[in-house]
């Protein structure tokens, strides 16, 4: 049964509100989190939280524990010779920024001329989500992944 320091192992599809596919792991490595460790968006894994083997789930999930609401903040004009060393910025390109606290990705959603719009929003931000898959394998975690946080 699916409890704290278990390595679960799942294969799953996501939809956004329109049906849509967004991610899916069909034709890939089914995903391997650690229980209880937050490697995966609160609302899944509390819906995940008991189950086993075998077991269907379906789960849908408001952004509030997905990931996060939609921040008009973080949407920024910056002139694209901020840009060092990229001759064509274009839509639909990430990048590094250095911000007070660190590190953060940024997407480049709109080029107008000289000025570029980014939007440092997770790209699932202001998304209910809804999760659907079966439970593949339910394990212990080795001493050593509880230790880490992370499955190994
Ligand atoms: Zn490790």
């Amino acid at each position: 049964m699916i409890t704290e320091n278990k390595v679960v192992t799942i294969d799953y599809s996501v939809t956004d509100e329109t049906n849509q596919i967004i991610d899916s792991s069909e034709g890939r490595e089914p995903l391997k989190y650690l229980h209880g460790a937050g490697n995966i968006i609160p609302g899944l894994e509390q819906a995940l939280a008991g189950k086993q083997a075998g077991d269907a789930f379906e789960v849908t999930v408001a952004p509030e524990q997905a990931y996060g609401q939609y921040n008009p903040a973080h949407v920024q004009k910056v002139p694209a010779d901020a840009f060092q060393g990229v001759d064509n910025v274009e839509v639909g390109m990430s990048f590094t920024a250095q911000g007070e606290n660190g590190n953060f990705q940024v997407r480049v959603t709109a080029v107008e001329g000289d000025q570029v719009t980014v939007d440092a929003n997770h790209p699932l931000a202001g998304k209910t989500l809804t999760f659907r898959g079966t439970v593949q394998e339910v394990r212990d975690a080795t001493a050593e992944e509880a230790e880490h946080g992370h499955v190994h």
